[in-house]
C-alpha cells in the first residue's frame, strides 16, 4: 500500500462532468489500497474570473483580500470533488490549506511554504479516507491565521509540497495534456512526448515547462527527492517522470527556504579564449565553434555579449590540456571572422592559460532576484574581480583568475552556509542522458546592455544587488570580453536579459545608479527572443554547441548574445526570428522523432 498525492488542475475539475470523472479515477486508486491525498485547482478559469471582478473594484486591490477572494475557488473544487467521491462510495474528507497545516510566509498573493503539520491529514489516512486538499492556498502563522496564498499556478507546489511533508511514495500531477514535450506545440507541430526529464533540465526549461508544472514544485520535488510524474487526467498513458537527483535528506523546517544554493562548484583546470571584433553576421558562431567541434575540442562556458558597432566579441573556456589547439584553431580561424571582408583589421585572438571557474548551483536562483547579487558581492568582498559571468536558471557561473580560485570557494561556501565538501565539476557526460532533450523559446525577455563598466571588483556586485532590492529578476547575465580604457578606466561591458514588464523599472535604477558607478550608455531592445536547448547529456558532447549555431546560421539569423551552462545553451536573436529559430533548433536535434522508452532510475 502506499501514499499517493494526486493534483487536478483548473481543466481537469473544470465541469460537473469532469469532476465526476476525476473522481473515478481517485475512487480506483483508493479501492486498491492506497492512501490518497488529492490536491485540487479553482474550476477552470474561475481565478481569472474573480482577479477580474476585483479589478471592476479597483486597480489596486489589497494584496490580503486578493488572497481572500482567490481561495474562495480552490475551496468550491474540493467541496465538489469530496461529494462525487461520496457518492461513489469512498470516504473523503475536504480540507483547507489551514485546516491541513500549511504554514506559509505572511507574504500575500506570493507565500513560500515554511511548514506542514501533517498530523490532521495522517488522522484522516489512517481512517481509510481520501483527503481532499485545497491547492494555492495556506495560512500565514498559527497566531495571526491570515489567508495567504503561493503565486499563479500553485496548487502544483501544495500538491509537491505535501507529498515531500508525508512522505509520499509518488506525487502525479495530472494535466489536460498528456506530459511535457520537447517544445511548445503552439509553435512546433511535431514535438514529442517526454517519457522523462531530470528536474535541473526541467528548471532550465522554465520558459517552456512552467505553463505544465509551476517551477516551485519542481524545486521542491528536486531538493526533496520527491518522485514526480506529469501525466494526463483522461488517458492511462505513462506521462512523464521528473526525475530527482540523489538527494541528501532535509529538514522540513523552512521547506520552501532553505538554501537556495545547495552546492559551490568549482573547476581549476580551465583556460580561456577570446576572440575579439568578429563580425556581427550570421554564421560566425558556427563557423568558430563548427572548427572547435570538428577538431574535437570540449568547450565549456561559450559566452558572446551584445554587439559593438558591427562587432561581437566572442569568449570561450576549454580544459587546460586543450588550450594549444583550442588557441591555434581560434588563430587559424580569426581572419575570416573579421567583420567585413575588406576590413583589414583582423579579430584579435586572447588567451589566458590558467582561469577558475567558481559557480553556485541550486534548484532556489531561479525567482529569486537576490541570489546572484550575493555571490558577486562575495566575490568583491575578498577583492576578486570577475572575468566572465555566465548565469542560467539553476547556476550562476563566474571566471576568476586561477589563484583566487580557494578564496573563492570558502567566501561562497560561507555566504551561502554551505559546510558540505565543494563539487569538483566533472566532464564525463552522464551517459544514458539524451545531449539535447527539449528547447524552448522565451518571447517575453529583453535585453539591457550596461556600457562600459569600470573592470574592477564589486561593480556587478552592486548593479545587481541594486536591481535585487526592486525585486527585478534578471535572466541571463553576460560580461563582455573586450576592455576598453575611457577615462583613464579599464571597462567593460555587462548585459543581461529581463522580463519585458519589468525592463522600465531597471532603466530607472540604472540611471539612478550611473553617478555612483560611473558607466556610459545603457542600450535596451525589446524585441528579442531567446531560445534554447537543454540536456543533461550535453556535457563532454563537444558538437552540441556548434550545431546549434550553425543551424541558426543556414537560417540566416543573427546571434546577438551566446551563453550556456553544463546542460543548456540559449542563444538571444531577433524577436521575429524566434519561431522560426525554435523550429530549426527542434528538427535539427531530431526531437521531432518519437522518443524511445528511456532507462528507468
Ligand atoms: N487556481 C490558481 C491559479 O489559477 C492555482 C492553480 O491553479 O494552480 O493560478
Ligand atoms: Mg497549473
Amino acid at each position: 500500500m502506499a501514499v499517493i498525492v494526486q493534483k487536478y488542475g483548473g481543466t481537469s475539475v473544470g465541469s460537473v462532468e469532469r469532476i465526476q470523472a476525476v473522481a473515478q479515477r481517485i475512487d480506483q486508486t483508493a479501492r486498491a489500497g492506497h492512501s490518497v491525498v488529492v490536491v485540487v485547482s479553482a474550476m477552470g478559469k474561475t481565478t481569472n474570473q474573480l482577479v477580474d471582478l476585483a479589478h471592476q473594484i479597483t486597480s489596486t486591490p489589497s494584496r490580503r483580500e486578493m488572497d481572500m477572494l482567490l481561495s474562495t475557488g480552490e475551496q468550491v473544487s474540493i467541496a465538489l470533488m469530496s461529494m462525487a467521491l461520496h457518492e461513489l462510495g469512498t470516504e473523503a474528507v475536504s480540507l483547507t490549506g489551514a485546516q491541513v497545516g500549511i504554514v506559509t510566509e505572511a507574504e500575500h498573493t506570493r507565500a513560500r511554504i515554511l511548514q506542514i503539520d501533517t498530523q490532521r491529514l495522517q488522522q484522516h489516512l489512517d481512517k481509510g479516507k481520501v483527503v481532499v486538499v485545497a491547492g494555492f492556498q495556506g495560512v500565514s502563522d498559527r497566531d495571526n491565521l491570515e489567508i495567504t496564498t503561493l503565486g499563479r499556478g500553485g496548487s502544483d507546489t501544495t500538491a509537491v509540497a505535501l507529498a515531500a511533508a508525508l512522505p509520499a511514495d509518488t506525487c502525479e500531477i495530472y494535466t489536460d495534456v498528456p506530459g511535457i514535450l520537447t517544445a511548445d506545440p503552439r509553435h512546433v507541430s511535431d514535438a514529442q512526448l517526454m517519457s522523462e526529464i531530470t528536474c535541473d533540465e526541467m528548471l532550465e526549461l522554465a520558459s517552456l515547462g512552467a505553463k505544465v508544472l509551476h517551477p516551485r514544485a519542481v524545486e521542491i520535488a528536486r531538493n526533496y527527492g520527491v518522485p514526480l510524474v506529469v501525466r494526463s487526467s483522461w488517458t492511462e498513458d505513462p506521462g512523464t517522470k521528473v526525475i530527482s537527483p540523489a538527494h541528501t535528506p532535509r529538514v522540513l523546517q523552512g521547506l520552501e527556504l532553505v538554501h537556495p544554493v545547495d552546492a559551490v562548484e568549482f573547476d581549476t583546470d580551465q583556460a580561456k579564449v577570446a576572440l575579439l571584433r568578429v563580425g556581427d553576421r550570421p554564421g560566425i558562431a558556427a563557423r568558430m565553434f563548427g572548427e572547435i567541434g570538428r577538431q574535437e575540442i570540449d568547450v565549456d562556458l561559450i559566452i558572446q555579449s551584445i554587439h559593438e558597432g558591427n562587432t561581437n566579441d566572442i569568449a570561450f573556456t576549454v580544459g587546460q590540456e586543450m588550450l594549444k589547439r583550442a588557441e591555434s584553431v581560434a588563430h587559424a580561424i580569426a581572419p575570416v571572422l573579421r567583420s567585413e571582408p575588406q576590413n583589414s583589421q583582423e579579430a584579435e585572438v586572447m588567451v589566458d592559460p590558467q582561469v577558475a571557474k567558481v559557480g553556485i548551483a541550486g534548484a532556489g536562483i531561479i525567482g529569486r532576484p537576490g541570489v546572484a547579487a550575493r555571490m558577486f558581492t562575495a566575490l568583491s568582498s575578498v577583492g576578486i574581480n570577475i572575468q566572465m559571468i555566465s548565469t542560467s536558471e539553476v547556476k550562476v557561473s563566474c571566471v576568476i583568475d586561477a589563484e583566487q580560485c580557494d578564496r573563492a570557494i570558502e567566501v561562497l561556501c560561507e555566504t551561502f552556509e554551505l559546510d558540505s565538501s565543494p563539487v569538483a565539476l566533472s566532464h564525463v557526460p552522464m551517459q544514458e542522458q539524451p545531449a539535447v532533450r527539449g528547447a524552448a523559446l522565451d518571447m517575453k525577455q529583453a535585453s539591457l546592455g550596461i556600457i562600459g563598466v569600470p573592470d574592477r571588483p564589486g561593480m556587478a556586485a552592486k548593479i545587481f544587488q541594486t536591481l535585487a532590492e526592486k525585486g527585478i529578476c534578471v535572466d541571463t547575465i553576460i560580461q563582455s570580453q573586450r576592455c576598453r580604457v575611457v577615462d583613464g578606466l579599464p571597462r567593460r561591458d555587462i548585459a543581461f536579459t529581463l522580463p519585458e514588464a519589468d525592463l522600465e523599472e531597471a532603466q530607472a535604477v540604472l540611471a539612478d545608479l550611473a553617478s555612483t558607478v560611473a558607466y556610459g550608455e545603457v542600450v535596451v531592445n525589446r524585441a528579442i527572443a531567446k531560445v534554447s536547448v537543454v540536456g543533461s547529456g550535453m556535457v563532454g558532447h563537444p558538437g552540441v554547441a556548434a550545431k546549434m549555431f550553425s543551424v541558426l546560421a543556414s537560417s540566416g539569423i543573427n546571434i546577438q548574445m551566446i551563453s550556456t551552462s553544463e546542460i543548456k545553451i540559449s542563444c538571444v536573436v531577433d524577436a521575429e526570428q524566434g519561431v522560426k529559430a525554435l523550429q530549426a533548433i527542434h528538427a535539427a536535434f531530431n526531437l521531432s522523432q518519437p522518443q524511445q522508452m528511456a532507462v528507468s532510475h
